[in-house]
């Protein structure tokens, strides 16, 4: 692992660095390498909104429930434990780093993640982090909502057939029996309701550099980000 933190901190201590795209950008392995290599935090906030619909689905509460669904999450604590290079996310102090992961998920985080007081919560709380130290943020509006102060912006997109490759290869190495139809259908049904929302919809922030990742490695995409940092 090449350590840029000591080549860096002169130049950007106590930073910013939002990364948001569409599922298949890459944006999730490239932000936790892009601070691994800086030394920074790391925050996954799609992984907030997965633990949020976790709960609300074991809560069997239905999405029209909004004041339940206020009520979980006002009362809902989530937390990031890092341990070495992996992070895990604690949901009442169960560790749910796996259970976030399961494809039931991904819709029903979709789906909460469009309602105002989840979002409002979410925010809260992500803006706590972000005063916690030197930080990169992944997400859908880390740039346009939650930090929009932010140094360097960033929003990494593909071709719609490589992410759908990369979401697919994804859920092959885990065992899941599913095609690429359907792999591809979830996926452009996921980006549209996250991109049409009404609140904090999925765009570019009008200062993001945007990085087309479709022939890129994430090393290729974290050199970019690097170079544009320092340039
Ligand atoms: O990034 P990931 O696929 O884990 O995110 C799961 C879902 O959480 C997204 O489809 C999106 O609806 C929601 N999300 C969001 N805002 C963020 C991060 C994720 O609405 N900042």
């Amino acid at each position: 692992m090449i350590d840029d933190s000591s080549r860096f901190s002169h130049i950007m201590p106590n930073q910013l660095i939002t990364i948001d795209g569409p599922t298949g950008s890459g944006k999730s392995t490239v932000s936790r390498l892009l601070a691994q290599r800086l030394h920074y935090n790391y925050l996954d906030t799609g992984a907030m909104y997965r633990a949020v619909g976790l709960a609300i689905l074991r809560a069997g509460v239905s999405l029209h429930n909004k004041r339940e669904i206020t009520r979980i999450c006002n009362n809902l604590d989530i937390k990031f434990i890092h341990d070495g290079d992996a992070t895990k996310i604690y949901l009442d102090n169960e560790d749910v780093t796996k259970a976030i992961r399961e494809p039931a998920i991904d819709l029903i985080a979709s789906d909460v993640s469009a309602l105002d007081n989840v979002r409002k919560v979410m925010t809260i709380l992500q803006r706590k982090i972000g005063s916690q130290g030197p930080l990169v943020a992944e997400g859908r509006d880390m740039g346009t909502v939650v930090f929009p102060e932010a140094q360097h912006k960033f929003y990494i997109n593909a071709s719609l057939e490589v992410r759908v490759d990369r979401r697919f290869q994804e859920r092959q190495k885990r065992g899941e029996l599913i095609s690429r139809e359907k792999v591809k259908k979830d996926l452009v049904k996921r980006d549209s309701q996250d991109m049409n929302r009404h609140l904090s919809p999925l765009r570019p922030a009008r200062d993001a550099k945007i990085i087309d990742t479709t022939n890129l490695s994430p090393d290729q995409i974290v050199e970019k980000i690097i170079k544009d940092i320092v340039s």
